[in-house]
């Protein structure tokens, strides 16, 4: 299939009418960094479906500006960038194209209102509505099979979840985890706005965060003060550093296995969020399913994959059986039976 680059929305509906098989939609506002081509080339490496990449700095979800004004633009690396990591076409649309003026179809939409009255969505009001507004757009117009988005904007990501899931979309949203940088910090397109002693202290925040992800695993429990004291001592001005259950972001309770750490900080005029998921005992994963469906095997793979523990529970209750048959005892005698069972 030949590269294409595509500017109107007339065109890109065009393209979509004559286009054989589905489509992997991997939306982007340009500035591409290794985070977007993990993005890009896994969605290449997934499936035979057809990539393609959006372009398109969307004014709706920037609340000031001249933040609009400064976000990096690199359109020509961009496109570089995009082909050669697996993207068949790329959209690049104008603000007018996706915004038409006196267009009844655009709907502008209110994200989730749970979803988006914690962390970033508190500081920032009407950025996930912007959100929520541009990618309904840009679904309505693509309509791919499949939706790739990056964990490192996880709000966003749940954000765009629940959007799909109540305008009963049907679209596979693909997660990639964060990419990070050589010295762990997250990629960005607004890194290149930092100067080397903002990264150093971006460094140590992220750092702290794996520290407390570390300590977490020992100790079960987080102490946030200490962490707020600790970044402040290095002067870094926080904007908010919570932990949450990872899907509600409601404020994380004791009895939940898995929660989120999150934060964001400013440094200079840049402003980035970082997050990482707190553990206390690895996973468990049940399997159930019709017998001869194939669950021991996946399991096995599965178990392997994660390195996790693998239980074979229908393997106990056959072993179980057998030997109360072989020792010929009665499966109604309580006692024996927990007594065979130790
Ligand atoms: P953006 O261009 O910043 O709007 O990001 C476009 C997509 O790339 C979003 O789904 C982001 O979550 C994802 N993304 C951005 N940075 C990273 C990263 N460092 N690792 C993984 N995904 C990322």
């Amino acid at each position: 299939m030949k590269n294409v680059i595509i500017r109107k929305t007339e065109e890109l509906e065009n393209w979509r009418r004559n286009l054989r098989g589905e489509i992997n939609f991997i939306p982007t506002m340009g500035n591409l960094h290794d985070g977007h081509k993990k993005l890009i080339s896994t969605a290449k490496n997934s499936n035979f479906n057809i990539n393609l990449v959006s372009i398109f700095i969307n004014p709706l979800q920037f609340e000031n500006k001249d933040d609009l004004e400064d976000y990096p633009k690199t359109i020509d690396n961009d496109i570089k960038i995009a082909f050669s990591n697996g993207a068949d076409a790329i959209f690049i649309p104008s603000t007018i194209d996706i915004y038409p003026l006196n267009d009844k179809n655009i709907f502008y939409l209110k994200a989730s209102e749970e979803l988006s009255s914690a962390l970033c969505g508190l500081r920032r009001p009407g950025h996930f509505d912007g959100v929520c507004t541009v990618v309904y757009r840009l679904l309505n117009l693509v309509k791919p099979k499949n939706l790739y988005l990056g964990e490192k904007d996880w709000q966003q990501l749940l954000i765009l979840k629940n959007l799909i899931a109540v305008k009963k979309l049907n679209i596979d949203i693909k997660s990639i985890p964060t990419h990070r940088d050589f010295d762990g910090i997250p990629l960005s397109s607004r890194n290149i706005h930092l100067s080397k002693s903002e990264r150093k202290l971006i460094r140590f925040f992220s750092n702290e965060l794996f520290l407390a992800k570390k300590n977490f695993k020992i100790e079960k429990k987080i102490n946030l003060k200490k962490i707020i004291k600790k970044l402040q001592s290095k002067k870094i001005s926080i904007e908010y550093l919570e932990h949450l259950h990872p899907h509600t972001l409601q404020k994380a309770r004791l009895e939940d296995n898995i929660s989120l750490l999150a934060g964001a900080i400013r440094c200079g005029e840049t402003r980035l969020i970082d997050h990482v998921f707190l553990m206390k005992r690895r996973p468990i994963i049940a399997i159930d399913g019709p017998a001869g469906s194939g669950k021991s095997t996946v399991t096995k793979l599965i178990a392997k994959k994660l390195k996790l523990l693998y239980l074979d529970t229908g393997a106990m209750y056959r072993a179980l059986s057998w030997l109360m048959i072989k020792e010929n005892i009665d499966y109604k005698k309580e006692k024996k039976l927990q007594n065979i069972l130790k």
